[in-house]
């Protein structure tokens, strides 16, 4: 059975119908149960998602539940074997995921081929599953004892994903749990649902058991009955701070163990010393790139000494260059918002940052794509004179607004980026190693980049922030996830030598 993907340009009566990923299987939805799905370039509604709730969760966990016992105990061969086979898959069909994804989101197809690649990473990461899950055995820790420790499943975990990155993010959390033999629920964002179905009909053709992985669509209600369900074990979200927390204490107070990635305000430094035209290369991919809605992305550029002067005109230059449109159309730069709302909120945020004085270089609004009149276009924005008092330093905006600030020093730099409500990553830009080597050590933030300006690790590699960029303990990827979706349990062995007892004793053993 397989699922309409493909968008139609005909009348709102043949719309495909997207459906819910459960058992193995879409199910049936009826229309009025659905909301509609948007092609930002062209601003046409392209296709229905549904709706879901708690009865959608309940039979995706009853399903996800089904599967547990069998999944976990499959050999890891063969679990690695289904995970090689979709690699393969994800490998064929990257350039129709990576349409799918322009298609919902808007971003340029190039860039969304590199989302799926970078996803992919965190397959092949968890394609190593039977070494990945090893324990520790340490023999003779006392006299015919030894000890191991064992890495087993939750159960029924889940993942609750952000619209920005429909196929990385989710690829960043559901391998690894279900690598770790969990099985899985996916609630992902409702405006850019393409790629996600498709990746669920790539783990069927890979031989996954129904059960195993499952989709439910839905806003807060699906969300809400996620969070209170006594058979999910653990939780993975990614997404706004404010959902994060919700998430976070929801779930933390139904027992489940919780991961928020929540949002950020990036801020990269540029020393005087630096190469300024690899920075202000950097600020422009950076800030407009994917039309400023990657939560890597630098907004701040914190200009030290008479950098600021030095540095605008390049990067004033290179916007003149910017070609805006829609995502699929070669040479394009920067593909529309992906939402009317949120293009109203960045708006509000520019407006903002004129009511608080900061310089306005270049202003985003308002923007006409010539071909594409009803598309969810904007221009990009360029603030300069930013200051750490103003809202638009503070807050996230998400949409394509740079802006700088000007420091006098490296420690004031420092001091506002230490100092910020956020930290998820920073970079900084110079040709000093040992400055560059100070920065490392002594900024307070998880993810640097030394003359990179999105400095998001390889997907082997753990990701994650700090402060209000992320709630819980652990990082999501790499051993972080490994952790956080097993539970360890170690375990004492002793084998007497034949005809030998310890004997009876009351007293603590102490292994000497
Ligand atoms: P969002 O918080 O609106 O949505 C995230 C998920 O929560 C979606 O699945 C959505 O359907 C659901 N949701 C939305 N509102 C809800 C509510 N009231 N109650 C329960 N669930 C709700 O985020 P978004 O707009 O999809 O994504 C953008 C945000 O995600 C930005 O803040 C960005 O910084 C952040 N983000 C963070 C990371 C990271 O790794 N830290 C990565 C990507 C995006």
């Amino acid at each position: 059975m397989t699922i309409e993907l493909k968008p139609v340009e005909a009348t709102p009566a043949v719309l495909p119908i997207l459906s819910h990923w459960i058992d193995g299987r879409p199910v049936e939805v009826l229309p009025e149960a659905t909301g509609p799905v948007f092609n930002p370039a062209t601003g046409e509604v392209i296709a229905r998602v549904p709706r879901g709730g708690a009865p959608e969760v309940d039979a995706a966990v009853a399903a996800a539940k089904r599967a547990f016992p069998a999944w976990r105990d499959m050999p890891l061969i063969a679990r690695s074997e289904i995970f090689f086979a979709f690699r393969e898959r994800m490998w064929q069909h990257r350039e129709e995921l990576a349409k799918l994804i322009t298609r919902d989101h808007g971003k340029t197809y190039p860039d969304a081929l590199t989302e799926v690649l970078r996803g992919l990473e965190t397959v092949e990461y968890a394609c190593g599953l039977p070494s990945l899950l090893a324990g520790l055995n340490t023999p003779s820790v006392s006299t015919n004892v030894d000890a191991h420790t064992l890495r087993q499943p939750l159960g029924v975990v889940a993942g609750i994903t952000p619209f920005n990155f429909p196929v990385m993010v989710p690829t960043w959390i559901y391998p690894i749990a279900l690598m770790a033999g969990n099985t899985f629920i996916l609630k992902p964002s409702s405006h850019t649902p393409g790629a996600t179905q498709l990746q669920a009909e790539l783990w069927k053709e890979a031989g996954l058991p129904d059960g195993v992985f499952n989709i439910v669509y839905g806003g807060r209600e699906a969300v809400d009955a996620i969070l209170v369900h006594p058979d999910i074990t653990a939780i993975q979200f990614v997404g706004s701070t404010a959902v994060g927390q919700h998430v976070f204490d929801t779930g933390t107070q139904h027992g489940k163990r919780v991961t928020a990635f929540t949002s950020a305000k990036n801020a990269m430094v540029v020393l005087p010393d630096a190469d300024l035209e690899l920075a202000a290369d950097a600020a422009v991919a950076s800030g407009y790139g994917s039309a400023g809605e990657r939560c890597m992305a630098q907004t701040l550029l914190l200009a030290v000494g008479d950098t600021g002067d030095r540095i605008r005109p390049l990067i004033e230059e290179r916007i003149g260059h910017l070609r805006i449109g829609p995502g699929m159309d070669p040479g394009v730069d920067m593909g529309p918002i992906y939402a009317t709302e949120h293009r109203d909120s960045i708006i509000h945020w520019i407006e903002v940052g004129e009511g608080e004085g900061a310089e306005l270089v270049v202003d985003g609004r308002p923007f006409v794509q010539p071909e594409h009149p009803d598309g969810f276009f904007l221009g990009v924005t360029l603030f300069d004179h930013v200051t750490p008092t103003m809202q638009i330093f503070n807050e996230e905006i998400f949409g394509p607004v740079l802006g700088m600030v000007r420091v006098a020093t490296y420690d004031e730099a420092l001091a506002l980026i230490n100092g910020h409500q956020y930290a998820n990553g920073t970079a900084i830009f110079t040709t000093d190693g040992g400055a560059a080597r100070r920065f490392e050590l002594e900024v307070d933030v998880p993810m640097i980049g030394i003359n990179v300006p999105i400095p998001v690790p390889v997907g082997y590699l753990s990701f994650g922030g700090a402060r209000k960029s992320a709630i819980g303990d652990l990082q999501m990827r790499g051993e972080d996830s490994i952790r956080f979706f097993t539970k360890q349990k170690l375990v004492t062995v002793r084998w007497p030598e034949p005809g030998r007892r310890p004997g009876l004793s009351l007293v603590f053993p102490s292994n000497r």
